[in-house]
């Protein structure tokens, strides 16, 4: 096999410059991004052929650098951040980016954010304004606090709070609150980077009100609660509450901080969930500073909500690291799109995805499950398609025990294998991600909007390879 031969057939720059298809990316995309894919397909060819025995295989490649070219370019150009289909049933995932945000609140926040806005501006005065006006009122309003602000996330909010009541002195914590939060993150490693120093108290299972009472010295700034989100303590257990922290703490003249995690707002036991304490009831029990996720149960952007006393919330929005924790434009834009839902439970549970999806009934579920197993049975796709009886869980370190009866569609290939096809779904142009339980894709439906079914068997199909 003469390789110069085969060196010398490779297109040259300028006559690939000519290619009907190379010019077209040059219009679609620019000529910088099209001379760089055009270099790197080179050398890839170059080196192929370096390597390659088989005259035959090398002249193939020759013939596909322009596609190679034109794949390189589209690569190039394509978000490697996409839209992925939640087939899981985790309805908080956090890989997956926890609570969607619905189309309605993204399609006003739109509006918003690809212009200017009166973020920091009150047009009222026609001065500087603050970012956190447009929803401190509703979140007021909503949760019975005397003031607020919201930061990026709610690690932040621990470390705000922490660092602008306790820095320098001691704040008490119960040893069974001390939590790892996921991702490595660990409650007692945030308020270290705070400044405060950590004061625990009780035992795992067992905490008394004198543990707290005994342990308040003169450096005391403040007494934590620290919600379990993700984990449980059963049995022989005890632990002090909100409103028996209060009046000590009111006697002590220090504030109680409670970490809610998730955030409730509504009572989740009417819609057969297990009973969650609210954000309101926090409040209502005296708590001087609560903090919680906004994409959790919350159901809003990725936020650290902080509420609470004006005296509190006053020193954390004059506090420097506020600077580097605050929040964006599109974060505050969705923040009040998503609290304006509260303001009636029912429209809340109707237009705030997370919410919607954990209360949809089950009956509501089957059908919709029937549905989409009938759109992928009708792409004739050598596989069984069932529906399924499943569990869906709430995941982003919310109510873990909790588990909502769901539906599923069971897809059990005939030719490939069930890990085969679990890869294939992950390189779809938009990736399905299903669960896998006893050797069978599950496609829990609860996760998945109606909106998607045409496209998920439309995939389904070409994954098999049987495009119309
Ligand atoms: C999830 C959680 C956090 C962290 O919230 P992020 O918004 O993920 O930063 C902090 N505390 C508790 C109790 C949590 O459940």
């Amino acid at each position: 096999m003469n390789k110069n031969m085969l060196y010398r057939s490779i297109p040259k720059v300028d006559v690939l410059l000519e290619n009907e298809s190379i010019r077209e990316m040059i219009e679609l995309y620019s000529r910088d991004a099209v001379m760089e894919a055009i270099h790197m397909e080179l050398d890839r060819l170059r080196g192929f052929i370096a390597g390659c025995e088989e005259e035959e295989k090398a002249k193939e490649q020759i013939l596909l650098l322009v596609p190679h070219v034109v794949q390189t370019v589209e690569g190039m150009h394509t978000p490697n951040m996409k839209k992925v289909i939640n087939g899981t049933g985790t309805v908080l995932h956090t890989n997956l980016g926890r609570a969607p945000i619905s189309r309605k609140h993204m399609e006003k926040a739109f509006n918003i954010v690809t212009g200017y806005s009166n973020l920091e501006y009150n047009l009222e005065k026609g001065k500087r304004g603050e970012r956190y006006s447009h929803f401190e009122e509703l979140l007021c309003k909503i949760t019975g606090a005397e003031a607020a602000m919201a930061v990026n996330n709610n690690a932040s909010s621990v470390l705000l709070i922490l660092s602008s009541l306790a820095k320098g002195g001691e704040v008490i914590v119960s040893r069974g609150e001390l939590i790892e939060i996921g991702g490595k993150f660990r409650i007692p490693d945030v308020m270290e980077q705070s400044g405060a120093s950590l004061v625990e108290v009780g035992t795992t299972n067992k905490t008394h009100y004198s543990d707290y009472e005994d342990n308040i010295t003169e450096e005391t700034r403040a007494l934590l609660k620290v919600h379990t989100s993700n984990y449980r303590i059963v049995g022989f257990t005890e632990s002090v509450t909100i409103d028996e922290l209060v009046p000590l703490a009111k006697k002590m003249d220090i504030p109680v901080v409670e970490d809610l995690g998730s955030g409730v707002l509504i009572d989740l036991s009417k819609y057969g969930l297990s009973y969650e304490p609210t954000v309101q009831e926090s409040i209502a029990k005296g708590a001087d500073v609560v903090c919680f996720s906004g994409d959790k149960l919350f159901g809003g952007p990725q936020a650290g909500i902080i509420i609470g006393k004006k005296k509190y919330i006053d020193m954390m929005k004059k506090n420097q690291l506020t600077r580097a924790l605050r929040i964006d434009k599109f974060t505050a834009a969705t923040l009040e799109l998503v609290l304006q839902e509260y303001l009636s439970e029912e429209k809340a549970i109707e237009n705030i995805p997370v919410l919607r999806m954990i209360t949809e009934p089950l009956d509501e579920v089957a059908r919709r499950a029937r549905s989409l197993a009938r759109a992928i049975r009708a792409t004739g796709i050598p596989a069984k398609v069932d529906v399924l009886s499943c569990e869906s869980q709430i995941g982003g370190g919310s109510l873990p025990l909790e588990r909502i009866p769901s539906m599923a569609v069971a897809v059990n290939p005939e030719d490939i294998r069930v890990p085969e096809l679990e890869e294939r779904m992950r390189y779809l142009p938009v990736p399905i991600i299903p669960r896998t339980v006893n050797d069978t894709i599950m496609l829990d439906v609860r996760t998945i909007e109606s909106d998607d079914f045409k496209l998920i068997a439309a995939e389904m199909q070409e994954l098999f390879g049987l495009e119309k």
